[in-house]
């Protein structure tokens, strides 16, 4: 067994492609050390110069009204219900000028299905907020919202992909793919799309040229070969299109939520999916490691299994922090943890290319503001900069 699991990462190392079954091999068998380090040998091949990269973004939710009850989702209210919201556009355009202010790059817009949204709110919201910032990129909504606004519409995925594209939605965020195979899925969100249909929406998003990363949350209950079979939909439609450009895998958060219970996937199975990830997904470009949900210790852990990227400060968040996810975080915090592990730090935009490349300590950003804020569940108007 030992020399089949050396034989299969050292394959996964140099470059090459594993299968299903060897994934899984790996990811209940194979020794940790030796896991982490042929993913680190990936990312190194691919990296050579070290550098680990983060994002300044803000996520604007627009609604949190919502008609799919996921289970799992501790954000949405239902239709009706007295503590649903939805902010107008002029409060969005607000926040998105403190993002700018702030150094953003990008907005991650996302809200709840409300029953009345179809495309046309779509195209308002992204033609205003690309008017008033076209410096912005809108890296935005998941298919779950592109399959409701075609519902409510009467349109094609197509036609609905076009339409958005054509008002200011540059990529497509990965989020709704939870566990894309059918039966953990259905267990945590009866009522959303299929992991297929997620993937359909995806493959035609990225052949109309809107690309798009790919999450996984995992810690709900799903199985290991759940988790290894979520990966090879994904890695399947990749090897179609090349339209995903980053693979973010992150843990459940119990709280406030219908679904409850302690989530099941532990640190150490985190680290291990991180590294199995970077040697599964040879045709993915980069893997992120969510300190959101697992914490800046586990995130830095990361950086040694494969990981390229740790994603957004997060000027805003609120989906995943109503579940619980307390770790904040600053561009202080996130610059020292990539720089003492040993990695150079810098600031990338949503196509990854490098904005600020911080060479030596002396480069490091000093900017004390750029923090994380999850509050906005309580403060609706959550002013990032101060009034005076
Ligand atoms: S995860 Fe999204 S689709 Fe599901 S209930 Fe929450 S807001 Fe609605």
């Amino acid at each position: 067994m030992t020399a089949v699991i050396d034989d299969i990462l050292q394959r996964a190392a140099d470059g090459g492609r594993i299968s299903d079954e060897e994934a899984l091999l790996l990811y209940t068998e194979a020794p940790f050390h030796a896991l982490g380090e042929a993913a680190d040998a990936v990312r190194r091949s691919r990296y050579p110069e070290g550098i680990v990269t983060y994002l300044i973004d803000r996520n604007i939710n627009y609604t949190n009204v919502c008609v799919t009850a996921c289970k799992f989702c501790a954000f949405y209210r239902a239709p009706k219900h007295a503590e649903g919201w939805t902010h107008d556009t002029a409060e969005i355009l607000r926040r998105c000028g403190e993002a700018v202010d702030l150094g953003a790059t990008q907005v991650m817009l996302q809200g709840g299905h409300h029953p009345d949204y179809g495309v046309e709110y779509y195209e308002g919201l992204f033609s205003a907020v690309k008017q008033a910032y076209p410096q912005l990129a809108i890296h935005s909504i998941g298919p779950s919202e592109i399959l409701h606004m075609a519902k409510v519409s009467g349109v094609s995925i197509e036609d609905a992909v076009l339409r958005i594209k054509a008002a200011g939605l540059d990529s497509i965020a990965g989020a709704g793919a939870e566990m894309l195979p059918d039966r953990p899925r259905k267990a945590i969100a009866p009522l959303k799309e299929s992991g297929a249909r997620w993937l359909e929406v995806m493959e035609v998003a990225h052949h109309h040229g809107v690309e798009s990363t790919a999450t996984m949350m995992m810690g709900t209950g799903e199985t290991n070969a759940e988790r290894i079979e979520h990966m090879r939909m994904i890695r399947d439609v990749q090897d179609r299109t090349g339209g995903f450009r980053a693979f973010i895998p992150w843990t459940y958060q119990p709280e406030n939520n219908h679904l409850k219970g302690r989530t099941q996937a532990t640190s150490l199975e985190y680290l291990r999916l991180i590294a199995v990830a970077r040697l599964f997904f040879h045709n993915v470009n980069h893997l992120q490691a969510s300190w959101l949900t697992t914490g800046k210790d586990v995130g830095q852990l990361a950086l040694h299994m494969g990981v390229d990227d740790l994603g957004s400060i997060m000027l805003e968040e609120n989906v995943i922090s109503s579940a619980g996810a307390k770790h904040r975080s600053n561009l202080h915090d996130l610059v020292h943890l990539i720089r003492s592990a040993g990695r150079i730090p810098a600031q990338r935009d949503t196509l990854y290319r490098h904005l600020t490349v911080h060479w030596t300590p002396a480069d490091d950003p000093t900017d004390e503001r750029v923090t994380s804020h999850f509050s906005s569940i309580v403060n609706r108007q959550l002013p990032l900069v101060s009034a005076s």
